[in-house]
């Protein structure tokens, strides 16, 4: 069954319980969670508020396509309070899922890119994926998420 990784992030209200009742919906719509990585703290990225984020990544075994993995969570997004979207810059919010990844796939639609585009970028998406999925191959860039990890904290 394919693996689909998600990136979970919050900035408002009781944190660590918003991404816990996002993992149980998950589990309960979407598959079976067979990893959990740590919560880790963070500072909003690409825009400033002085409300720190709490990330973490679950991987999930699930018999769903891709696409219908992404209106699953953004149903979830919606129930657990998330009022907005971020097409106009980023901003405070309840809680955030992003695909990480999809097994190998690799999709380029309006709605959906996968491998997520930033995901290489961001030390709290690719620390938390690196600690539950260490072999994962980015089929874009050929290398592990932990060799992804160690080129964004030991740059060249
Ligand atoms: P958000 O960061 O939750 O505000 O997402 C904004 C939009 O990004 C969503 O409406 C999705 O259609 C789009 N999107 C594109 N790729 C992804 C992805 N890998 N995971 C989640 N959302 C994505």
């Amino acid at each position: 069954m394919p693996i689909v990784a998600f990136g979970l992030g919050s900035n408002l209200g009781d944190k660590a319980e918003n991404l816990r009742q996002a993992v149980i919906q998950i589990e309960g719509r979407i598959g079976r969670v067979t990893a959990h990585s740590a919560l880790y703290a963070s500072l909003p990225w690409g825009y400033s508020s002085e409300n720190t984020y709490i990330n973490a990544c679950v991987a999930v075994e699930t018999h769903l396509p891709v696409e219908e993995c992404l209106r699953i969570t953004q149903e979830i997004e919606i129930g657990l309070g998330r009022l907005t979207k971020s097409r106009d810059g980023y901003q405070d919010r309840t809680i955030d899922i992003d695909i990480l990844c999809y097994d190998r796939l690799i999709v380029e639609t309006n709605e959906l890119v996968v491998p997520h585009p930033l995901l290489h970028e961001r030390l709290f998406v690719l620390e938390p994926l690196a600690e539950i999925l260490p072999e994962w191959v980015h089929p874009v860039l050929g290398r592990t998420t932990v060799e992804l990890l160690k080129t964004l904290t030991e740059p060249a």
